[in-house]
């Protein structure tokens, strides 16, 4: 599967970043791995056509996860004129999550006849998932969003992609990294422990753990992004909007 990077970015944009979103074009379709606030305009500034996108994977419910979706749906709606069908899925909780979000943003927008068909899926914590072929589990990790927070492996039955989604460091990450091809990992911070997230101090101690083929690391704050060289030379991938890469 090819990877490109649509947003490595934290919640707030620093360094320029867009908001966590993952374009994968694997043997069994297109998808997107989280789909933060700003992803409907990343996706066009990197010229990824949101037409192409059959299926949506959320990591957990935060905006800087999801929040483009109301401007994904109406962007298919009355611009793009979608036809082919879309699935978002999702950990416990999306849909109502999603249709709140659909009417703080777009009041009625629930209630649209839709030029094209899509569902939500709820993905069981745990139990591995069929999502369009792709071979789908998700863990619960640790970072509050008011419904499980995971991190997510996913394979088309070729490669294999992990990704932590945000979550503070969880002895499980090291069975969400075993043996794939890919982990994207979070590194919010630099120092110290971080509620709910990950820190550089952390991480690189628990990096000879990963038996992952390659890790990269997403999601960083200014600490972490004026420290960069330390994780390269550290043997770590870093994200970088933009980027495309063979999983
Ligand atoms: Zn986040």
């Amino acid at each position: 599967m090819r990877l490109t990077v649509v947003g490595s970015g934290d919640a707030f944009g620093s360094g320029g970043r867009f908001n966590t979103c993952f374009f994968l074009e694997t043997v069994k379709g297109t998808l997107l791995v989280d789909c933060g606030a700003s992803s409907l305009v990343a996706l066009k500034a990197h010229g990824l056509d949101p037409n192409r996108i059959d299926g949506i994977v959320l990591s957990h419910l935060h905006g800087d996860h999801f929040g483009a979706l109301p401007f994904l749906l109406l962007d298919a709606q009355f611009l793009a004129e979608r036809a082919r069908p879309l699935l978002i899925a999702g950990p416990p909780g999306t849909r109502a999550r999603l249709d709140a979000l659909l009417e703080v943003f777009f009041p009625r927008s629930t209630t649209n006849k839709w030029r094209f068909s899509w569902e939500v899926m709820e993905i069981e914590v745990g139990r591995p998932t069929d999502v369009l072929g792709h071979a789908v589990t998700t863990t619960e990790v640790v970072h509050f969003s008011g419904a499980p927070s995971t991190a997510v492996r996913l394979s088309d039955g070729r490669s294999l992609f992990a990704y932590s989604g945000d979550t503070e460091w969880v002895e499980t990450l090291v069975s969400v990294a075993d043996g794939a091809d890919l982990f994207i990992v979070e590194c919010y911070g630099y120092s110290g422990h971080m509620p709910g997230h990950i820190t550089w101090d952390v991480l690189r101690t628990r990096l000879p753990e990963l038996r992952a083929r390659r890790i990269m690391v997403t999601h960083m704050n200014p600490t972490v992004l004026g420290r960069l060289d330390e994780v390269r030379a550290a043997g770590a991938l870093v994200a970088e909007d933009g980027l495309v890469t063979e999983v």
